[in-house]
């Protein structure tokens, strides 16, 4: 059989819909499955502070965080405290730090395109606060602290970007929000309205979770790169809120400091597939109550999710990938052991519901942990816990990492250049128009996730 060259043309396109749809495939548009439907176990455990202020410096380095010049009070809070660097759990962007911090779960390709879709219905309030109404925020169908604290009566408040508004919806129940900037490529380089309303939600003092956002610095780098002098200047300004939030703390409030990503020397976050550490590594600190003195850290983002739920006494969030850092509390060595038998109890509990509610088979070993307890060798308790958790986490294969080799990137961009080349070239009355709309849409599909692949960030 022999195809005129219009039928060659069209069985081209169908090709290239079936590559594109494989790779969409390949580059994780089908995300993990999540159970939505599962449902937290309470830790019993007893709160370890009141309150928490968490403070997002968008796009802060490690080597501005811990430096004492650079950053002042950030690095004096970082000596006092508990430091270190937390490794970005999927992409080096804003929202999937955001995910993983409040949810324990990393962030896929399928989150990105589907956050860019949402809409929400926001309602002023005279006081210049917002709230909102939107049904479908992002991560409704996975639990967070922000949805622990809510539905045990607690309340969690925001100044910043409205970014966190799409992630958690209603869970937070007011905000100020930071004002986008029309005069630079990246949005706001002035975080002064945001530390207003920072310090306003923190002289009411009617929270239990209050959100600060500050975008300036990763703005800034964008626009002049972490080098200039105007990324320094910005670090100093943003270094100076700190130390007028930690005036104002109410009491027994733990201030937990941290950044979604760094930035490289360029003002970028990188090739999305392969950022430097510098990207991936991004600094964070937790201080003031309850919080021991040590430096150094190496966890994982998502081990934020138990950490925070232990410090307010609130469950786990169900599907949490997380490990919760004990070592960061004041807490006796039996107790830091009760944290991570709690965690493990969680990991347990969630991967039955999925045994129970799914087709999913896991055989999960035999845990060691609690005859070990019985020792009262509480040091190999937490030791052996991490092991199991780390286990159980590989078992599952819950994590999801995104190292694409050479050759599929070069498949990937080649099939996109064909594509596009066909497009161009082809004559458009003759290709049925059904076809062409197939196409162009799965694409765009493509295209957008080969952008976010090859090209790095959108954030
Ligand atoms: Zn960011």
């Amino acid at each position: 059989m022999s195809l005129n060259k219009d039928s060659k043309a069209i069985l081209v396109i169908y090709i290239q819909i079936v590559l594109c749809l494989f790779l969409a495939l390949a580059y994780g548009f089908l995300s993990p499955y999540y159970l939505p439907t599962a449902k937290p176990v309470k830790t019993g455990l007893p709160k370890i502070s009141d309150k928490l202020v968490l403070v997002l410096m968008d796009g802060m380095r490690k080597d501005f965080a811990f430096d004492p010049k650079l950053m002042p009070n950030t690095y004096r809070l970082s000596q006092e405290g508990a430091s270190g660097i937390s490794k970005t759990s999927s992409f080096p962007i804003t929202i999937a730090a955001m995910r993983a911090l409040a949810s324990g779960v990393p962030y896929s390709a399928r989150d990105i395109l589907y956050n860019y879709q949402r809409t929400k219905t926001v309602t002023k309030t005279d006081n210049g606060k917002v709230r909102f109404t939107n049904k479908y925020a992002l991560d409704e169908s996975i639990d967070s602290i922000f949805q622990a604290a809510k539905k045990d009566g607690r309340k969690t408040v925001l100044s910043g970007d409205d970014i966190w508004i799409n992630c958690y919806g209603s869970a937070i129940s007011e905000a100020i929000l930071a004002k986008a900037d029309a005069d630079t490529p990246h949005g706001t380089t002035d975080d002064s309205d945001v530390h207003k309303g920072a310090l306003s939600f923190l002289a009411e003092a009617d929270f239990d979770i209050l959100i600060i956002h500050y975008q300036s610095l990763d703005r800034t780098g964008h626009n002049y790169t972490p080098l200039s002098s105007k990324y320094r200047k910005k670090a100093l300004e943003v270094d100076r809120y700190i130390a007028e939030l930690e005036e104002k703390l109410p009491p027994n409030t733990t201030l937990f400091i941290f950044s979604d990503h760094g930035q490289s020397d360029e003002g970028w976050h990188g090739k999305l597939d392969n950022p430097p550490p510098i990207v991936t590594e991004p600094p964070f600190i937790f201080a003031k109550s309850n919080i021991a003195k040590i430096q150094n850290l190496s966890v994982e983002q998502i081990d934020f999710a138990p950490t925070l739920a232990f410090l307010l006494g609130l469950p786990i969030p169900v599907q949490s990938e997380g490990i919760a850092i004990e070592k960061i509390f004041n807490l006796s060595e039996k107790e830091k052991a009760d944290l991570l038998l709690a965690n493990l109890k969680s990991h347990t509990n969630y991967i039955e519901q999925l045994q129970s509610n799914t087709k999913v088979n896991i055989k999960l070993p035999n845990s060691q942990v609690q005859s070990k307890y019985q020792t009262g060798d509480f040091s190999q308790v937490i030791s052996l816990a991490r092991k199991e958790l780390n286990n159980i986490n590989q078992l599952v294969e819950l994590k999801t990492k995104f190292n694409l080799s050479p050759f599929t990137k070069a498949y990937l961009l080649l099939s996109l250049l064909v594509f596009l080349l066909l497009i161009v070239t082809s004559k458009t009355e003759t290709i049925p128009w059904l076809v062409l709309a197939i196409s162009l849409s799965s694409g765009l599909v493509a295209a957008l996730g080969g952008s976010i692949f090859l090209f790095g960030s959108l954030l």
